[in-house]
């Protein structure tokens, strides 16, 4: 048959139309409440137990048609419906992530300079440095005290009465800024966000205006200087999730990447039925810095998990049971692709580019400098997957990342292939991806929903 990429909207009828509208409406309030990986473990635990889902560790033992979940200490989720064949024959892993590139404060981040206060951050994942300056921020997180207690912290987003910024030079001095290179015109180091212009009135210290950013936080949230060591404060953008262009065919928003495939990929798990192989929606940390740690893809709580299951469905929680449940399984390693960009055409191959509008993105290989750090799928994978999407319906396109060595990038695939399961790439194709506010394609974003729930139903 002849290989056609086909744009979503060209012949939808109002019925599609529809299904993909309000699918969107329920991604975006998942944006809006997870702008960083916990509060997307959040979001995904409430979901899950609306749709009837319990905890793993609840069960004694496990049967077809049971609903569990589990967490990985607060950053990592899977959710899981037992299938009618024994775990041991393989199960459907669609593995994206949820974390986000963005700005992290630094251990000690408050300061002073000049009258004014400010928090210092170190950059997380690959960013335009230059993208975040000006542009009104938020502050999210958690601060875990000495004694435990963790307090949440989530302000400044859009809608609150305060926001945040970090400054940048107006270009009646740019002069010698704007002849450097993009990659350095902001430093990271200068990557400071301005928090009080204030002074506390009463007090000696010579840091009056730290002084007041500390008792309004003492305040506010009862916590002191010292407890900031014990903090995972994230600086995102306040922009809300929007619909984008006249005829709303777009999402404009901050964390698409990989939101955008983690929330098709939750949905698509809570919404399906008992299937013949157990279904497994994977969301993890750390994959915009190497999928390393006990969150990240590279941990053993993929691994934990089956064999919980395995366990309790009397299947032997052993070593060779965990070795060919993993060696059987299929895995969409789901993430987002780079859209075909008219404005920036040249770094673009169109024949094999991720095209938005045109449903999911399946990418055979990722990586850099030929095929560099890239999980190359079997043809044999390949196939499988094109069947499940043809005879789904499944609007779909071939991509890869840009032209060859212009460039590249990768993602959990190679890690959850590693342990043995036949793992793909594929996902929204994305444009200004890594910036803080990302497009995605509405058509897209239900594709990619439909293609995961047909891939959990495989026979
Ligand atoms: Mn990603
Ligand atoms: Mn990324």
């Amino acid at each position: 048959m002849k290989y056609e990429v086909k744009n979503g909207w060209t012949e939808a009828g109002e019925e599609l139309k529809k299904a993909v509208y309000d699918f969107s409406v329920g991604y975006m309030d998942f944006l809006n409440k997870g702008k960083t990986e916990r509060e997307c473990v959040d979001t995904a635990v409430t979901l899950a137990e609306a749709a009837g889902f319990k905890p793993l560790a609840d069960f004694d033992a496990l049967k077809a048609g049971d609903r569990v979940y589990a967490v990985n200490k607060h950053k990592g989720f899977a959710a899981m419906v037992i299938g009618k064949r024994p775990l041991t024959e393989g199960i459907s892993i669609v593995g994206s992530h949820i974390d986000s590139p963005r700005l992290d404060l630094k251990q000690n981040p408050l300061y002073e300079a000049d009258e004014m206060a400010f928090l210092k951050t170190h950059y997380y994942g690959g960013i335009k440095k230059y993208q975040w300056t000006a542009i009104p921020l938020a502050i999210h997180g958690v601060i875990v005290k000495q004694n435990g207690e963790t307090v949440k912290i989530a302000m400044g987003d859009e809608g609150d009465d305060i926001t945040f910024v970090i400054t940048d030079l107006l270009p009646h001095l740019g002069n010698s800024q704007m002849s450097k290179p993009a990659h350095s015109f902001i430093e990271g180091e200068n990557l400071n966000v301005l928090v009080g212009s204030m002074p506390l009135g009463y007090t000696e210290d010579d840091k009056k205006f730290k002084a007041n950013v500390l008792k309004l936080l003492e305040d506010k949230y009862g916590i002191d200087e010292e407890d900031f060591t014990s903090a995972e404060l994230e600086i995102v953008p306040a922009f809300k999730a929007k619909d984008l262009g006249f005829d709303r065919s777009m999402i404009g928003a901050y964390g698409h990447d990989d939101r955008v495939c983690s929330y098709p990929n939750l949905r698509a798990l809570l919404d399906a039925e008992t299937p013949e192989y157990t279904a497994l929606c994977l969301l993890t940390d750390k994959e915009e810095v190497g999928s390393m740690g006990n969150t990240g893809a590279k941990s053993r709580f993929l691994q934990l998990v089956i064999l919980e299951m395995l366990a309790r469905a009397g299947e032997g929680a052993d070593a060779l049971s965990l070795d060919r449940c993993l060696d059987r399984s299929l895995c969409l390693s789901a993430d987002v692709s780079a859209a075909f960009d008219p404005n920036f055409a040249s770094v673009y191959e169109k024949n094999n580019s991720g095209r938005m509008n045109c449903g999911i993105a399946v990418s055979k290989y990722t990586g850099s400098r030929g095929k560099g750090g890239s999980n190359d799928a079997p043809a044999e994978l390949m196939a499988k997957v094109r069947k499940i999407f043809n005879e789904a319906g499944v609007l779909w396109h071939t991509a890869e990342l840009g032209k060859v060595d212009e460039g590249g990038g990768g993602t959990i695939a190679q890690y959850v292939a590693d342990l043995g399961v036949d793992t793909i790439d594929c996902g929204v194709p994305m444009l200004s991806m890594h910036s803080p506010f990302e497009v995605a394609g509405k058509m897209d974003v239900y594709q990619s929903y439909k293609a995961f729930g047909a891939f959990f139903a495989r026979r």
